[in-house]
């Protein structure tokens, strides 16, 4: 039976804890070649044939090879005739695995360097200038060569590149950073002219791959879908919808904490445009009266994710009785997947995530998440192919407990009512002075207090609200987003102006860490 991810050649990149491992894969992907990140190389399946693996990439990492229990591949991968690229805690583990030596150097090589190459006729190094800045981050050096190993390029400081001849090629720089001049050719070198690989991952392919696929799989099935209206789900319902069509039925529950009129927007665009089968679950009651009286952010969280839970599983055993779906579709993407195989063990948490969970023993589903080996920019880049408009594709992502954590502290139906009212404000304010792709996320939060005011000679008593926006890239630290002081100003004022309940707006001009993104 044909399986929804269909093993296809790869590059293989075992992480070892690098902040820049996904930026490896990012750039191989880039080069329309396929890669995955990986906590361990199993050897078995790649002499059986099960993994078709065309090189193997060995990340950095911060321990050190000469210590205890630090993280390491089985030794039979050199013996595997795949070519094999090591990059700084890798070179160092290739260099400690074959019989050199890696010690601690005197003092930390950390930013730029000069690289000078020493044999430009070296596959690695093909075309590549003869000098050319480098970003290095190491403390470790290579203190003794292993056997049958040459240096390839220097620093002024440091060996910067090693080979055996026979495939294995170490780095002890970052060639997956912007700050390395000539790193993507680097990495395209050991692609193309070492690993042989041909360009053949591209959008197009994929969509057509696992629009096949799912029709196979599927075959006379039902499947189902928690549609929440952000890009991840959205994209995974129009790719299964154009593969099955009304086999899909879409699940929409309004919590009745949503940004103002979501609902009714998102159930509309895609009746209209898509002509997608969704089932609306009006629950908003249900999950105000559940709030009712509790103010503890992670309280609030956890009523919220139990609440859907329960919505959710009553609502598809009403479908199941009817449809008998046998598929349950989530718009998983790749980073949720490395995140739950890191080396680096689960990270901690910060706050509990709300996701479509617990299924009880009775619902058995098989799951069907066609999104899960794609970089959210390749999820966009689908998107966009598959026809959703840029208001889809480029929105800031929005909590699973919506609402329920920007009203701070208790939330009442009315105080949903004005916080909708002030959002919906400030994201088209953003959105018609051009500045809404220019931030990654942004939202107004509403704060317990009251403050005094005074508007036509009246004094008013009413709520603040905090405006947010911040610049980030990965979301794990953020900038506040330095709009201008007018637009803030025009902001305040309409938001004053036109709602009811809140008289006085602050900017928050914390960054994460120490603060968070959301305020609960
Ligand atoms: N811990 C190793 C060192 O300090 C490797 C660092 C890295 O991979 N960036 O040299």
């Amino acid at each position: 039976m044909k399986k929804l991810n269909e093993k296809k050649e790869k590059i293989l990149i075992v992480d070892f804890g690098s902040q820049y491992t996904q930026l490896i894969a990012r750039r191989i992907r880039e080069m329309e070649v396929y890669c995955e990140i990986v906590p361990l190389i199993d050897v078995e399946k790649i002499k059986n044939g099960t993994e078709p693996v065309k090189g193997i990439i060995l990340s950095g990492g911060p321990a050190s090879v000469y210590e205890e229990n630090v993280p390491t591949v089985d030794k039979a991968i050199f013996d595997l005739g795949l070519p094999i690229l090591g990059i700084c805690y890798g070179m160092q583990l290739i260099t400690h695995l074959n019989g050199g030596k890696v010690e601690k150097a005197d003092s930390r090589e950390f930013g730029k360097a000069i690289l000078e190459v020493i044999n430009g006729e070296n596959p690695l190094f093909k075309e590549i200038k003869k000098t050319s800045s480098i970003w290095m981050s190491h403390n470790d050096h290579i203190t003794e060569l292993p056997e049958g190993f040459e240096i390839i390029a220097q620093t002024d400081s440091s060996i910067a590149a090693i080979t055996n001849n026979n495939g294995i090629y170490a780095l002890q720089f970052h060639p997956e950073v912007v700050h390395s001049e000539c790193g993507t050719e680097i990495i395209a070198n050991f692609v193309f002219n070492i690993c042989k690989c041909e360009r053949n991952w591209k959008i197009t392919s994929f969509i057509e791959e696992k629009t096949k696929a799912i029709k196979e799989i599927v075959g006379d099935e039902h499947v189902l879908l928690a549609l929440s209206g952000g890009v991840d789900s959205s994209v995974a319902a129009v790719l299964i919808n154009n593969a099955i069509g009304k086999q899909l039925t879409c699940m929409f529950v309004d919590t009745g904490l949503l940004r103002k009129d979501e609902g009714k927007k998102v159930l509309e665009y895609y009746k209209e445009h898509f002509n997608l089968n969704i089932v609306f679950v009006d629950a908003k009651d249900r999950f105000l009266n559940k709030l009712k009286g509790i103010d503890e952010p992670e309280a609030k969280r956890k009523i919220i994710g139990h609440e859907f839970i329960e919505v959710f599983n009553e609502e598809i055993r009403k479908l199941k009785g009817q449809e008998g779906a046998k598929f349950l579709a989530q718009g998983t993407i790749y980073p949720d997947v490395i995140e739950s195989q890191s080396i680096k063990g689960p990270s901690h948490t910060i706050k509990s995530h709300h996701n479509v969970g617990g299924l009880p023993e009775d619902l058995k589903f098989e799951l069907l998440e066609p999104l899960k080996e794609l970089f959210k920019d390749e999820v966009r880049k689908v998107g966009h192919e598959l026809g959703l408009p840029d208001t889809i594709i480029n929105r800031h992502p929005f909590p699973g407990p919506g609402l329920g954590i920007r009203v701070i502290g208790e939330v009442t139906p009315e105080k949903v009512r004005i916080l909708q009212e002030a959002d919906d404000i400030f994201i088209n304010a953003l959105m018609e002075e051009g500045l809404y792709g220019k931030v990654d996320q942004a939202f107004v939060t509403l704060l317990p207090v009251k403050t005094v005011g005074v508007m036509g000679d009246q004094r008013t008593y009413e709520y603040v609200a905090a405006i947010r926006s911040v610049n980030t890239i990965d979301f794990m630290t953020a900038t506040w987003s330095k709009l201008p002081y007018e637009f803030l100003g025009d902001v305040a004022n309409k938001i004053i102006n036109n709602v009811n309940g809140i008289n006085r707006i602050v900017y928050d001009i914390s960054s994460k860490p120490a603060a968070t993104i959301e305020w609960e």
